[in-house]
């Protein structure tokens, strides 16, 4: 069966780093049977110059049958003056993709310990999956906004609460089985009601993960006295907002982290964390490593190829291991001759 992928290179370099994602999927798919087929379409600043806006029509209907749809990033100054805003792009397709779920793997990877902000004796081995909420909490409740007085309601079903929690313990499941859930129970009726659910659905359907419970303030320096700890972080939208921007410069360089966004109805949006990168656009020096690790994400998740997941993350590791790497990790490799390493070693471990 063939499997289609739509890619939105977007803006900045996000057409260089989307071309490294079709590579390592072209490069791996051979190896596991898959037969994928790839379809482009224009999102963001690119899609308003070319159609006037942001999410064009034919975009919308692509990415809803698609299996899958990978991102590479939009906006930049063209498009700061007035008029349409590419991120609303961004936003009408989550919306499209009913993403309910972010995953985003936290790596450090073996001899890349020297980029990381924290020493590296306590970094080492650090190798974590925040699962965060997206559609419900505080930032969706709702508000009221007066001179005086203003308020935001943070509400949650337990429903809600299932939903997200069942997507951490599968993930634990295929990790090292450990779930860490982050609230604020003490305090916080939601918070409360969130444990309850995960105590239950833990109990009843992942009795074999271990399952603890941190409350937000703790964890936030937690993550950084011992980040290695941790194994699959599970938590609300809003502290996951805010832990998972924290954990994301432990590792070093931002153009390394990969995200997915899972929805119940669609195949899900994989991107890279950073952003459209205007000051190093089209001169070969994006780090290709968050849009590669992201197609990975997407094999693991939306087409259930776990094995060609890996074989992509191996592919990375051994690359990075070797030395190999664009200027923010301190090589002195152009974009194409990152992809190119990486596909030869996808290649060669076949
Ligand atoms: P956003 O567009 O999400 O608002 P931003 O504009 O704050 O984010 P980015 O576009 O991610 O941030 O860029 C922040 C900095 O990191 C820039 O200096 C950029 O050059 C650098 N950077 C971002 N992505 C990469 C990458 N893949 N490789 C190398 N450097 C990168
Ligand atoms: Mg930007």
């Amino acid at each position: 069966m063939s499997h289609t992928i739509v890619l939105l290179p977007g803006d900045g370099i996000g057409p260089e780093v989307a071309a490294a994602a079709r590579a390592v999927l072209e490069a791996v798919a051979p190896h596991h049977g898959l037969s994928l087929t790839f379809e482009s379409h224009d999102i963001g600043g690119c899609a308003i110059d070319a159609h006037g806006d942001p999410f064009p029509e034919a975009t919308a209907k692509a990415c809803a049958t698609a299996d899958a749809v990978f991102l590479g990033a939009v906006g930049g100054p063209k498009w700061d003056g007035g008029g349409p805003r590419p991120e609303a792009g961004l936003l009408a397709l989550r919306k499209t993709l009913g993403a309910f779920a972010n995953l985003r793997p936290i790596t450090l990877f073996p001899g890349l310990e020297h980029l990381s902000p924290l020493k590296e004796e306590r970094v080492a081995g650090t190798d974590m999956l925040i699962v965060r909420e997206l559609t419900g909490g505080i930032y969706f409740g709702d508000k009221v906004e007066g001179d005086d007085h203003a308020s935001d309601l943070c509400s949650y079903s337990r429903d809600e609460v299932e939903r997200i929690a069942r997507i951490a313990f599968a993930a634990a499941r295929e990790r090292k089985g450990r779930v860490t859930s982050v609230d604020k129970a003490n305090v916080l009726a939601t918070s409360r009601l969130w444990r309850k659910t995960v105590v239950a659905l833990r109990d009843a359907d992942y009795p074999d993960v271990e399952l603890d419970h941190v409350l937000v303030d703790a964890m936030a320096m937690k993550l950084i006295e011992q980040p290695s700890a941790f194994d699959v972080i599970l938590t609300e939208n809003m502290f996951g907002d805010i832990l998972s921007d924290e954990a994301s410069v432990i590792a070093g360089s931002i153009g390394l982290a990969p995200s997915a966004s899972l929805s119940q109805t669609h195949g899900g949006l994989y991107e890279p964390i950073h952003g459209s990168a205007p000051d190093i656009a089209g001169q070969g020096k994006a780090n290709p490593i968050g849009a590669m690790l992201s197609a990975a994400m997407l094999l693991r998740h939306a087409l259930d190829a776990g094995g060609a997941a890996a074989h992509i993350e191996r592919a990375v590791a051994d690359c990075l291991a070797g030395g190999v790497g664009t200027a923010d990790i301190g090589g002195t490799e152009h974009t194409d001759a990152v992809i190119a390493a990486v596909c030869d070693r996808i290649g060669e471990a076949g």
